[in-house]
C-alpha cells in the first residue's frame, strides 16, 4: 500500500466522522474510548457503506444469474481486490474471506494442519500469543500428537529471538507469532522471524490482528506464509476477517468446510472443490461485512497508515510519560518506541477490574482482565492487568484524561487503605 500520507493529519476533523466518539456517559462525561484492541468504532463512511450495500445492492454472491447478483458478486470481489491491494498480496486467489482473525487461524489448523502435521512434528509459538493463536494448535496437537514449544519472552516483553533458533529443528513444521502482542503492545520482527523459521524449513503464520490496522502491512515483505486479521479491529463490521495465504500453499490445502459455493461438482458419491479462493468459502459468505470492510480500507488509505503509526506511537509515548508519573503503577511490556498503540499496567493495591470501573465512571473506557492471554499473565507474575487501546481518532488531551482517572482511582483506594488501617 502507499506509504505516502493522502492527506493532513488532524485528530478533530478525523473525529468528526466517527458519531460514537461523541457519545457523553454518566451524564456529563465525555466518552474516552480506550479498547481499541477489542474492536474499534466505525466512521460515517463505512456506517453508510452498509446501509447503502442493504438498500441498493444486496443479493446473494456467485449464484444467481440475476443483475442484482451478478452487482452485488462484483462488489464482494472489489472487496477482495481492496483488502489484497492493502496488504499487498500477490493475487486475489491468496486472499479468503473469513469471519475473523480466529476463523482464519482455525483454518490453517484444521486444513494445513491436519494434512501436514503428524505425530512427532513440532510447532513454535511464542509466550505472547493470545489464545486464538494457541488454542487452535494445542486442538491440532490432541488430533495429531506433534508438540508445541514456545519462544519465551524477556522480563520487559521481547521475543527471545536466540531461543527461536535453538527451537528450530528438522521437526519444526509451523512456527505462529503475533504480529503485535495485544497486552505488551511489543511489535515483533516478522519478517526476521520468518527468514529464521523458512531457513530451518518451517512455515510461518502471522496473527496480525493487532499489526494490519496500524500500520502499513506488505505480506510479500514479511515473506509470511499465512497471515490472520479481523475487520472489526480496523473500523470495519465485526463478522468479516481474511486468511491470507500463498497461493502454493492454499492450492495443496483441503477445503475445511464443506458445503454450496466450495465446490465445482458434487456427486452422491463425492465432491470436486472449487478453485481458490471459493474452495475455503463455503455457504453463504460475509457479504455486506466484506463491503463494509472494503470502505474501511478505503478510510484508512486516505488518512495513510503512516500518519496513522505516527500519531499512535505519539500517543502510547505519552501514556507512558503519564502513567510512569505515577507511585505503584507497573507498565507492562518494552519502552513506547518498541509499541504499537497499547499500554497495560498493573497498580500496586488495585485489582484490574476496580480500576477499570473509576475510569468508566471518567468516561474513560479500558479493559481489564487477562486480555485472552492467560499463559502471558502467568509469565508475568500477575492474575490481571489494566489495558489501554488506541487509534487514531485518540487524541493526547484524552490521554491526560486516563492519568487523572488513574490518579483518582489511586486516591479513593488510598482513602479506602488508611480507614481500613485506622
Ligand atoms: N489475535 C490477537 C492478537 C487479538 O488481539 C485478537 C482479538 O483480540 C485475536 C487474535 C482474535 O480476533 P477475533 O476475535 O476478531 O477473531
Amino acid at each position: 500500500m502507499s506509504t505516502t500520507d493522502a492527506v493532513p493529519f488532524d485528530p478533530q476533523a478525523i473525529r468528526a466522522d466517527f458519531p460514537i466518539l461523541a457519545t457523553v456517559v454518566h451524564g456529563d462525561k465525555p466518552l474516552v474510548y480506550f479498547d481499541n484492541a477489542a474492536t474499534t468504532q466505525r466512521p460515517r463512511q463505512v456506517i453508510s457503506s452498509l446501509v447503502e450495500a442493504y438498500e441498493q445492492h444486496y443479493a446473494n454472491v456467485h449464484r444467481g444469474i440475476h443483475w442484482l447478483s451478478e452487482q452485488s458478486t462484483d462488489l464482494y470481489e472489489e472487496a477482495r481486490e481492496a483488502v489484497r491491494r492493502f496488504i499487498h498480496a500477490r493475487t486475489q486467489q491468496e486472499v479468503v474471506f473469513t469471519t475473523g482473525a480466529t476463523a482464519a487461524i482455525n483454518l490453517v489448523a484444521r486444513s494445513w494442519g491436519d494434512q501436514q502435521v503428524g505425530a512427532g512434528d513440532e510447532i513454535v509459538l511464542t509466550e505472547m500469543e493470545h489464545h486464538s493463536n494457541i488454542v487452535p494448535w494445542q486442538q491440532l496437537a490432541e488430533r495429531t500428537g506433534c508438540t508445541l514449544r514456545f519462544v519465551p519472552i524477556t522480563d520487559d516483553g521481547f521475543l527471545i529471538l536466540e531461543a527461536l533458533d535453538d527451537l528450530l529443528n528438522e521437526r519444526t513444521r509451523l512456527v505462529a507469532v503475533t504480529a503485535v502482542s495485544n497486552v505488551l503492545g511489543t511489535v515483533n520482527p516478522v519478517a526476521q522471524i520468518v527468514s529464521r523459521a523458512h531457513a530451518a524449513g518451517a512455515r510461518v503464520l502471522v496473527d496480525a490482528a493487532q499489526s494490519v490496522p496500524h500500520a502499513a502491512t506488505d505480506v510479500q515483505a514479511w515473506g509470511a506464509d499465512f497471515v490472520a486479521f479481523s475487520g472489526h479491529k480496523m473500523l470495519g463490521p465485526s463478522g468479516v476477517g481474511v486468511l491470507y495465504g500463498r497461493e502454493e500453499l492454499l492450492e495443496a490445502m483441503p477445503p475445511f468446510l464443506g458445503g454450496g459455493s466450495m465446490i465445482r461438482r458434487v456427486t452422491l458419491e463425492g465432491f470436486e472443490p472449487a478453485d481458490l479462493p471459493a474452495k475455503f468459502e463455503a455457504g453463504t459468505p460475509p457479504i455486506v461485512p466484506a463491503l463494509g470492510l472494503a470502505a474501511a480500507i478505503k478510510y484508512l488509505e486516505q488518512i495513510g497508515m503512516d500518519a496513522i503509526r505516527r500519531h499512535e506511537m505519539q500517543l502510547t509515548a505519552r501514556a507512558h510519560e503519564v502513567l510512569e508519573a505515577l507511585d505503584g503503577v507497573r507498565l507492562l511490556g518494552p519502552a513506547p518506541e518498541h509499541k504499537a498503540g497499547i499500554t497495560s499496567f498493573v497498580v500496586q493495591g488495585i485489582h484490574a477490574h476496580d480500576i477499570a470501573q473509576i475510569m468508566d465512571q471518567h468516561g474513560v473506557a479500558i479493559r481489564a482482565g487477562h486480555h485472552c492471554t492467560m499463559p502471558l499473565h502467568k509469565r508475568l507474575g500477575v492474575a490481571a492487568s489494566s489495558r489501554a487501546s488506541y487509534y487514531f481518532y485518540n487524541t493526547l488531551e484524552e490521554i491526560d484524561q486516563l492519568g487523572i482517572a488513574l490518579r483518582d482511582a489511586q486516591r479513593i483506594f488510598r482513602r479506602g487503605q488508611r480507614r481500613n488501617d485506622g
